[in-house]
Parts: structure tokens; sequence; C-alpha cells
């Protein structure tokens, strides 16, 4: 829009009008305050980088391969990770070659190049209820008509899915986390990841898979990915952020061969490739199975933080609190009682000392405003029972008050 009133030069596209600052950042701000123990980010804990493996790494790649790994690449990735991430998966029940790995910077690129591919202005997207926030903002610019599935604590209903428009054009996608989404925590059992494909195949809408999460299992290992189910109509996205570091910015996408070669135009016109010298580092340090020993230990500390939490929740919460404790990943996802506004009550909670993210900015429609997601990765256990019976304190005043 041209500002007549000061003579700005400037006409926003339309698609600047759909960008919103992340309302998760601008919590973050308010609760990055000194004195705050936060709940709120969605950071991996900075005590399971491998500091000392990336240091050795990097001394080894630039005295081995420093011309190549500070020259512009080819845009598809580093061929060695590339093989790499085809291996890996495929030791997880895929069916991958190394020509359908694409290296991103980072999984929310690969988010990014997808809609850019796949999404025309008022085509139908469909999400789960709720999902991830960053996925939503990644795909509003190409102003999708978002369609929110009903969604349970397994993920979204295959009734719901069957529902879906699928008349030509149809639903462009269906955007689906099975592994410890974010923010519920929840994960996709075995019969509903069969439902969930079958419904998708039924109703002819492909689906994009994101999977940052599914390393950090408690437990057990989840049932095998959507896309080892149905290769041809799933698009799938890993990343090395939550198992290594986020600093890296690192992910990956695989795609069936219909949207290969439009994805590798698109990357090549965001920024011509992910940085060398990070794809290389990062292969130096896990080509010898050094994630096989690492992950474990980053499962091992979540575990005992997520024990922790569920036991303070259970301690501190009001009746009538509602959540289940995760069996991976980094996030409680709670529904207060009845008459409770999660985004009224963050002011309070931070006033007091502490920090959640409220559930709202994370349903495409119909927010459920007794909601929010609290991340049990950053706080050590102290810290955790600490944080927790203060929230329980200013929830019980809220609601007697
Ligand atoms: N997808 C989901 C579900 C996430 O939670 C995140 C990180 N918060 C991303 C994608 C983006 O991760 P990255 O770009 O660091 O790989």
């Amino acid at each position: 829009m041209t500002d007549k009133t000061t003579g700005s030069p400037w006409t926003l596209a339309h698609r600047a009008a759909r960008m919103n600052p992340s309302i998760i950042r601008e919590i973050l701000k308010v609760t990055e305050q000194p004195g705050v123990l936060s709940m709120a980010g969605g950071l991996p804990s900075p005590d399971t980088f491998p500091i000392e493996a990336m240091r050795e790494a990097s001394a080894k790649v630039l005295t081995d391969s420093p011309r190549e790994a500070l020259q512009y690449a080819a845009s598809e990735g580093y061929g060695p990770l590339r093989e790499w991430v085809a291996a890996t998966l495929n030791a997880q029940g895929q069916q991958v070659t190394p020509d359908r790995v694409l290296i991103t910077t980072g999984s929310q690129q690969a988010l990014d190049l997808i809609a850019k591919v796949l999404v025309d202005a008022g085509a139908p997207v469909a999400v789960e209820t709720p999902t991830y926030l960053g996925a939503l903002q990644a795909f509003a610019p190409f102003e999708p008509l978002f369609t929110s599935v009903a969604s349970d604590d397994q993920g979204p209903i295959p009734d719901a899915i069957r529902a879906l428009p699928h008349d030509a054009p149809g639903t462009r996608f269906l955007y689906v986390l099975p592994n410890f989404q974010n923010p519920t925590g929840r994960v996709m059992g075995e019969a509903r990841r069969q439902a969930v494909v079958a419904a998708a195949q039924a109703a002819r809408v492909p689906l994009v898979e994101d999977n940052p999460y599914g390393d950090l299992w408690f437990d057990q290992a989840p049932a095998a990915p959507l896309a080892a189910r149905w290769p041809e109509g799933t698009v799938y996205m890993g990343s090395f952020s939550k198992v290594l570091a986020p600093g890296l910015r690192l992910g990956y996408v695989v795609s069936p061969a219909a949207l290969t070669p439009k994805l590798l135009q698109a990357k090549q016109a965001a920024d011509l490739h992910t940085p060398s010298f990070n794809q290389r580092m990062v292969f130096e340090v896990i080509r010898n199975g050094f994630l096989d020993q690492h992950i474990p230990t980053i499962r091992a500390r979540y575990k005992t933080q997520r024990d922790t939490m569920a036991q303070a929740l259970t301690e501190h919460m009001p009746a009538g609190t509602e959540w289940a404790a995760p069996q991976g990943g980094m996030f409680f996802w709670l529904r207060l009682p009845a008459g409770c506004n999660a985004m009224a009550l963050l002011p309070k909670a931070v006033a007091a000392g502490v920090a959640f993210v409220p559930g709202e900015p994370f349903y495409a429609h119909a927010p459920d405003t007794r909601t929010m997601r609290l991340s049990f990765v950053t706080l050590t256990p102290d810290e955790i029972r600490y944080a927790v019976a203060t929230l329980g304190g200013v929830l019980k005043k809220h609601l007697f008050e």
C-alpha cells in the first residue's frame, strides 16, 4: 500500500501483508528478561551440543578440503551427506535414493520451498489442529486457504482427512508431524499411521511429513514414517537441529520424482546452496556413527527432565488441568481449567518469574485459548520443579481471585 501521507515510494506486495511478527518471538522477548525461568522457548538444550567433535571436524575440513569447503557448491547439497541421509532413512524403513535428497538451510527452508512449489493463492492446504506455528508462517505468504483437520491425541483424525476438498484442483497437501509434535508432543501410533495414509490416498491429498523430533524418543522408537508407506505421495523433511545444533541451519527434504526438480530450482533461486562448510563439517562429525552414541545421551537427559516436569505438574497444577506426558521430543501441552485464558495469564506468570507459550498461535482457526506449551529441555530439574510450582501458584491465585 502506498503511504500518501509520508510520501513513501514503497508499495508492499500482498504477501507481505500476510507476514506477521512471530507472536512467539514477541513473547520470547518478554520472557527472556533476567530472572525469568522460561519454559517458553523451542530451543534444544545447549548442553547437548557436541562442541569438541565440531571443533575437531572444523579443523579437519579446513585442513583436508579448505578450497571446496569455502567455495560455492551444488544446490542439491554435499554428495556424501545426501548419501548419509538416504542410508539413514532407509535403515528406518524408507526407500530413498540420494538423488531425491535436497539439503536445505534448516528444515524451515524446506517448508518455504514446498509452499513455493505447491501453493497458489486460494489453494486449500490442510494442517493439524493445532500445528507448528513456523509452518503456518512459512505457508501464509503464498496465500493458501488453510483447513484445520480435526485432531486428537494421536494427530489428524482419518475421517476428517477423507472429508477434505479433493475435487480438482483439490487440497495441495496435508502438513503433518507424526512424531512428538510441536506443540502438543503427541505421537501417532502404528494403526493411526496406516489409517491416515489410507485416508489421504482415498482423498487424493498428498502428505508433507515433518520429522525434526523422531530421534528424541524416550522408551520406544516411533513406528515407521508415513513416507515409507506412500513414497510417491509424501514429501519428507528432517533436520540436524535437534540432534546436533540448530545454529548450523542444516536440514533436508526428500521428495518424489515428480517434485524433486522443482524443489531444486526453488532452492537454487532462494540461496544457491546450503553453506558448504557446515555440510562438510557435519558430515565429518557423523560419518562414523557418532549419532549412534550421541542421540542416546540426549534422550536420557530429556527423559529425566520430562519425568521431573510430569511429577511437578501432578503436584502443583490445579484440578481440571489436563495434560499427557510426552513419549519423546521437548514439549508438554496443557489445557487449563475452564475459565482460564493462557494469553491473559502470561503477564502474571512473567511477573512471578516464569514463562510459557500460550497455545493460541498454533491454531490456523478457532484457537483453544485454554492451551499452553511448556518446554522441559532447557531448565535443570531443580529449575523445572520451581518453575512449575510457581506456575501452579499463579494459576490457583488466578482461579480463586
Ligand atoms: N518443523 C518443526 C516442527 C519444528 O519444531 C522446527 C523447529 N522449531 C522446524 C521445523 C525448523 O527446524 P530447523 O529449521 O531448525 O531444521
